[in-house]
């Protein structure tokens, strides 16, 4: 297979990081007989830098040509001051959101066994690991309101300033395609699905739970469906989190919940997530930032950019086996006690402990006896 992917690196740790991801990505390409051929553009404050805007035009024909975008991460202290419009994350990440219609975003919170020790939780909640999938609605919802309504109407005597409003707007259409998302990834998993809301006071968490449960009983009622209100899912992730496995919920929530889950997990440097289109385009990175504090030290974890790069394969081109390789080979390097700083403990012995680049060549090494 011969596929062509926008390589968007970034700030901070983002070109350290996505370097081990592509040698991966070149391991798996050798091995199973695959072709990835990369074209690197600049995002976030490099680019803002070099162009005067954090996404330029290049770097949108780039990703507008490629089959996927595989993202590193933007941001940093030099560029907070800058306008809104003009800051890395809002003038880039989000635009290409917009751009690319990137409504669903599938975040993992997984544990792998051997990290369960790490994690904030006590281990034995997390006997065995933890894997849940969020599933969150990402360009609908009160972050995007306020583009669905023209003007607001300020009550008699108020000025501009007196009080502020967003709009939480939800729509079937949006609501069944996200349903539909979340369906196909628990059929593919154990048919479980938690619909998360706040339909006890919002109304259009009424009608999420209405479009969820109608669209779940029409068309996938092979799926267990249980709904939970936001409050209540926000305590049983941090008290109980073995009970979910996939969970579907609208845009500010699922940020929120997202991050609650992955705090648990207590390694930002694990995580991976897919933002996909409905045609199945999609841009891959990992959800931490571009962690200026360690940037260009060696030390930032690479995993996560690497498992991104793995959800790349497995939603974007359909290559599972290749996927399940690089998470073989990530669960034989951990098991074997290797560690970036950021996920050893005290047990770790000191010639397990490795850089940046260590672990991409340790994970490489152990894709190459993956069966
Ligand atoms: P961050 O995720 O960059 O860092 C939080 C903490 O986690 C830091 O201590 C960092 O050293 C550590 N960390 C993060 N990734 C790591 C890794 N791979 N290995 C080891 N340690 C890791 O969050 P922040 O400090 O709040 O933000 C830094 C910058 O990143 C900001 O400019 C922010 O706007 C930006 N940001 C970008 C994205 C994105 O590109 N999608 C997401 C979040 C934050």
């Amino acid at each position: 297979m011969k596929k062509r992917i926008a390589v968007l690196a970034g700030d901070g740790i983002g070109p350290e990081i996505m370097k081990e991801g592509l040698k991966v990505l070149d391991a798996v390409a050798y091995r199973f007989g695959h072709v990835f051929e990369y074209k690197e553009a600049l995002v976030g404050g490099c680019a803002y830098d070099k162009y005067g805007h954090p996404l330029p035009d290049e770097t949108k024909k780039t990703c507008d040509n490629a089959d996927a975008i595989y993202f590193g991460a933007v941001g940093g202290p030099k560029w907070d001051a800058l306008p809104a419009e003009l800051t890395p994350e809002r003038g880039a990440l989000l635009p290409l959101r917009a751009l690319y219609g990137l409504f669903a975003n599938l975040r993992p919170a997984v544990i792998f066994g051997p990290l369960a020790d790490a994690a904030s939780l006590k281990s034995e909640r997390l006997k065995g690991g933890l894997d849940i999938l969020i599933v969150r609605e990402l360009t609908g919802g009160v972050y995007f309101g306020k583009n669905k309504v023209k003007s607001v109407t300020l009550q008699e005597g108020a000025v501009q300033g007196d009080y502020a409003v967003d709009y939480m707007i939800y729509s079937v259409p949006e609501i069944q395609r996200i349903a539909r998302v979340a369906c196909d990834a628990a059929m593919k998993r154990n048919r479980k699905l938690t619909s998360i809301d706040k339909a006890n006071v919002l109304e259009s968490s009424k009608l999420w739970r209405k479009v969820v449960t109608e669209y779940v009983q029409k068309n996938y009622p092979q799926i267990i469906l249980n709904h939970m209100y936001v409050d209540n899912a926000a305590m049983q992730i941090a008290t109980n989190p073995k009970q979910f496995d996939v969970i579907v919920t609208e845009n500010m929530f699922g940020d929120i919940l997202s991050d609650l889950a992955s705090a648990i997990t207590g390694s930002i440097g694990m995580l991976p997530s897919a933002s996909l289109s409905a045609s199945g385009f999609g841009l891959f990175e990992p959800i931490h930032g571009s962690a200026p504090d360690i940037a260009g030290q060696g030390k930032a974890n690479p995993l996560a950019q690497i498992l991104s790069g793995a959800m790349m394969l497995k939603y974007a081109f359909g290559l599972g086996k290749e996927s399940n390789a690089i998470e073989m080979a990530i669960m034989g390097v951990l098991e074997d006690g290797y560690r970036t700083g950021d996920i050893a403990s005290a047990n770790t012995s000191k010639d397990r402990i490795l850089s940046t680049s260590g672990m991409g060549d340790k994970v490489v090494e152990y894709l190459r006896k993956v069966k």
